[in-house]
Parts: structure tokens; C-alpha cells; sequence
């Protein structure tokens, strides 16, 4: 705000008066001093509303995580070698032990990624995707077996991220699958290959809530659901509960499998959906992963679910590799921190709250339940 002051008013001193430097002064302090004055407070938008916490209560800076950690939800991010030196690093201030890749692809761009990290094999586990060439055709999942195995020979140690927003699996590359879920007969060969080489499954179902609600004034997560709204128009689309039905089949078909619903299988407005699935099924986890600004609003609940349920759920971050990142989720997860704002993380409006798990449930979501489900 200041910085556009200052720009009009050097426009205006280039008239080199003697009124307009006294004026530019002027209102270069008034700037500095009164820059709400500038603010047209009836027109505010809500994406740009942006309060600071006025309340005087602890605040908890966690630099490094109280136990070790297995990341299980991370991306192929570093662009350069000195990029991945650098992630170590951050990692090694922030007690992450290792982090998983969650590729997507398949094919040579995959044996690529396993090379770009081979420097690091104790520090990052890579999973391949599915690759779906051909799967308008009766048959094609004998090619995609026979890619999985060999991306496994290569060192690939699990499946992710699969993800199916409604309109079938289209995060694994070379090629979307349009009207393929996940529960589809032709997927049992590839679930049934990830059982028998014992490599997990990491998927991304539906969206959470807000974005199937109406972005309108009364939408809870209205920031988030504007931008990530699923259009539920669309030819043949699924719906939240139908994709998680989609998820529960191949959980319920493939016992031997294990799945790992990403992002607390998008249920943060009613993880009692997940927790009864938990209850079922022995093969399903999920993930944490980019849900801290959802899941943090209602800490009590959020606590004792994860507490309930501490040997199902996985640390995951799948937003960047930033050491502030790594710090905000120790500070959700382990503070008992009250009405705090992250922004330049989270699009809501809504203040944070620390959940301060126990032990026992930090390490297992922290690392335990991970090398559980991980091959050594
Ligand atoms: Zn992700």
C-alpha cells in the first residue's frame, strides 16, 4: 500500500515545485503512519482479508519434530541437484527421516526420477503411477502389469498418486483414464500385482466438501471451494460419496492391498466417514497431507480423532519442500497454539488452533505406522 503511494506521489514531484516535495513528504509519512487510512473498508473483499491474531497467548516455534518422520505425501519439487542437496538439508533441520515421491509416471521420465534421487536412496522412496495406455481396449491392464513390474524392478516402492476426482483416474502419466475408477474390474490385475509385491497404494479420491457446496456467501471454506469447485455438470462425473464407494470397493475387493487414502480421503468435514471405513478395514490408511488449514478449525474433534485412530494415519505435507512449511505443520500437530493465521499457506479466512497429540500418536503418525506399511 505504501509502495503504490509512493509511486503516485513521485509522479507528482516530478513537477519539482516546492509545494509537491512538502506534499510527497507528507503523505509519504501519513503513509507510514495511518496506511489503513487508504484501505476503502466498505469494498473489502474476503480473499483479501487478512487479520493478525491480537491475542496475547503462547506462541510455539517447532523447528524440528519431536520424534523422526517419514513424509509419505511429497512431490518430485527440486528442479537440480544442488535443489535435492538442499532439500536434505531442510530435512535434516526439521527431523524428517525420509520423504516419499509420489511420481506419478511411468516409463522413462520414472527410471529418470529414481536416478535424480539415487544419491539419497536412504532419504527418498519413489512411487510409479499406472500407466493407462490403451485403456479404451479390452486387455490393456497386461501392459500396465507388466509396466508396474518393471517400475518396481527399477525401485519403485508403491503406487501413487492416483487420483480421481469424478471423471476417473487421470493423475498417472503418460495417459488419463477417462471413466475409470478405481473399483473397476479391469484395475483388480494391477491392485492385486501392488498386493503381491507388498508396495502400498496411495490415491486421491474426491474433494473435500466445500468445493461440491455452492460458492456462495455461505460456504464454510468459500477461499478454497471457489478455486477447486467440482463442477458437478459434467458428463458421467462422480460425486463425493459415489467416489468414496469407488474406494471402499477396491479396500473391500483387495484385501491383500494396501491403500492409503490421500488427504484424510478429502473427509475433513466429517472424518466419522473415514473413521467407520477404518473400522472395516484393516488394509485402508490415509494420509494427512494439505488438510492441516482444514483439519486444524476444530482441534478437539481433530485430536481425538487422531488419536482414535493413530495407527491408520501417516504425516504427509504435499506442499513444497519449505522449512516454514515443515514448521507450521509441527506447530499444528504438536502445540496446543490458539487463534493463529497462516496465510501464506492457507487461502481461508478462518484462525488455526495446535492439536498437541501425545506421544504415542505422534511417533506412530509421525514414522511407525509408514515403516509398517513400507518395504525396508
Ligand atoms: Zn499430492
Amino acid at each position: 500500500m505504501i509502495c503504490k503511494h509512493l509511486f503516485l506521489h513521485l509522479k507528482i514531484s516530478s513537477l519539482k515545485s516546492h509545494f509537491s516535495y512538502r506534499f510527497l513528504l507528507f503523505s509519504f509519512i501519513q503513509g507510514l503512519v495511518l496506511p489503513t487510512f487508504s484501505q476503502d473498508i466498505n469494498n473489502l473483499k474476503l480473499k483479501d482479508y487478512q487479520p493478525v491474531s491480537i491475542y496475547k497467548v503462547p506462541q510455539t516455534k517447532i523447528v524440528k519434530a519431536k520424534f523422526p518422520i517419514i513424509d509419505f505425501h511429497s512431490h518430485d519439487y527440486p528442479k537440480s541437484d544442488v535443489e535435492v542437496d538442499n532439500w536434505v538439508k531442510r530435512m535434516d533441520e526439521a527431523n524428517i527421516s525420509k520423504t516419499l515421491i509420489l511420481s506419478y509416471e511411468t516409463g522413462a521420465k520414472f527410471d529418470s526420477i529414481v536416478d535424480k534421487y539415487s544419491r539419497y536412496k536412504d532419504r527418498f522412496v519413489i512411487f510409479c503411477g499406472f500407466d493407462y495406455s490403451g485403456y479404451e481396449r479390452a486387455g490393456w491392464e497386461k501392459h500396465a502389469v507388466a509396466e508396474l513390474e518393471r517400475c518396481y524392478k527399477k525401485g519403485a516402492r508403491g503406487v501413487g498418486e492416483l487420483g480421481d476426482k469424478g471423471l476417473g483416474e487421470f493423475y498417472s502419466r503418460p495417459v488419463r483414464s477417462s471413466g475409470l475408477h478405481i473399483d473397476d474390474p479391469s484395475m483388480k490385475p494391477l491392485l492385486e500385482k501392488c498386493a503381491e509385491l507388498k508396495i502400498p497404494v496411495s490415491i486421491h479420491v474426491a474433494e473435500d466438501q466445500w468445493m461440491y457446496e455452492k460458492a456462495d456467501s455461505t460456504n464454510d471454506g468459500l477461499m478454497n471451494a471457489a478455486k477447486w469447485k467440482v463442477d458437478l455438470t459434467k458428463k458421467g462425473i462422480l460425486g463425493h460419496d459415489e467416489l468414496i464407494k469407488t474406494l471402499e470397493k477396491a479396500v473391500k475387493d483387495n484385501p491383500k492391498t494396501t491403500f492409503v487414502a490421500c488427504h484424510l480421503a478429502n473427509t475433513n468435514s466429517d472424518m466419522s466417514v473415514l473413521g467407520k471405513l477404518f473400522d472395516i478395514y484393516p488394509n485402508l490408511y490415509a494420509d494427512i497431507a494439505a488438510r492441516f488449514g482444514e483439519f486444524s478449525p476444530i482441534p478437539r474433534y481433530s485430536k481425538a480423532f487422531f488419536e482414535k485412530y493413530a495407527d491408520r494415519l501417516l504425516y504427509g505435507t504435499d506442499m513444497g519442500p519449505g522449512s516454514e512449511m515443515y514448521q507450521t505443520t509441527f506447530r499444528i500437530l504438536e502445540s496446543a497454539d490458539e487463534h493463529f493465521y497462516e496465510h501464506k499457506m492457507f487461502t481461508y479466512h478462518w484462525p488455526l488452533y495446535g492439536l498437541s497429540l501425545n506421544d504415542n500418536a505422534l511417533k506412530k503418525i509421525y514414522s511407525e505406522n509408514a515403516k509398517k506399511i513400507l518395504m525396508p
